[in-house]
């Protein structure tokens, strides 16, 4: 099993060499990621600028290619110009907060392995629950369950895994609980603040996430000590939605329009 490692944190973000570090010694492993933090880009990609790669070493040995783009551009460059081999499986982290709910949607740590969902390879993204002080030891070492569960069972075609580990002491780990995305969304406000020449600017602040107490959602999972998985899918259709307005544009649009 090849293994491709990104990230939306930069190359040299410790999450992704705690991945190198637990994977590298059993598994041949690529780095290519973004050349510096790229976190809440969502599935942006590059197109009017030019996307610079440079070769990146640590321990005076070849650790991987850095990219001056997204890390869905990074999937792409790596997959299509920088590999001599396509990878079996991607995973994109380790990354440094948890990715649940909505918050998915802006996260570039996601949309790495969902670009790679898009490729046609099992891909998963890995977060960890915490933003300070991270031990990414336990999440490094599950990650080998993961690339282990991903060879084993493979997914269904275009659906990649959102994985979310809690930040308490390994010992306190419930297990793993396989879940929906929750609908739950971070309360935002906007810091107004004045700069040293008297001009305004605001800054996004404000991370308590809301409960909405659906039982079986990555937020809750996470929060009571499990290790939160869920299948997701880049098909954005609401197939509910569809069927209803598939009837209701009868009365709306005429046929002869
Ligand atoms: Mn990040």
């Amino acid at each position: 099993m090849r293994i491709l490692l990104t990230n939306d944190d930069g190359i040299h973000a410790p999450g992704l060499h705690a991945l190198y570090r637990a994977l590298s010694s059993d598994f041949p492993v690529d780095i290519v990621a973004p050349e510096v933090e790229m976190s809440a880009v969502g599935h942006a990609i590059s197109l009017s600028r030019p996307l610079r790669v440079k070769k990146v070493r640590k321990e005076s040995r070849f650790y991987g290619y850095a990219v001056s783009g997204t890390p869905a551009d990074c999937v792409k460059i790596a997959l299509q110009e920088l590999l001599d081999q396509p990878p079996d499986v991607i995973l994109s982290g380790i990354n440094l907060g948890s990715n649940t709910g909505v918050d998915i949607l802006y996260s570039g740590t996601v949309s790495a392995a969902t670009e790679g969902a898009f490729m046609g390879i099992r891909s998963a993204a890995i977060s960890l629950d915490t933003r300070e002080n991270p031990d990414f030891t336990f999440a490094a070492r599950f990650s080998k369950h993961i690339v282990d569960f991903l060879g084993r069972h493979g997914l269904r075609d275009g659906t990649a895994l959102n994985v979310n580990i809690p930040s308490c002491p390994t010992g306190r780990i419930k297990g793993v609980r396989f879940t929906r995305q929750g609908m739950s969304r971070y309360v935002e406000k906007y810091e107004r603040r004045v700069d040293p020449r008297g001009n305004v600017y605001y800054w996004l602040s404000g991370e308590i996430p809301m409960d909405n107490g659906t039982p079986d959602t990555d937020g809750l999972a996470l929060r009571e000590g499990w290790v939160s998985i869920t299948p997701i899918h880049y098909d954005l259709t609401c197939e509910k939605e569809l069927n209803r307005l598939k009837k209701a544009a009868v009365s709306i649009f005429p046929r002869d329009l």
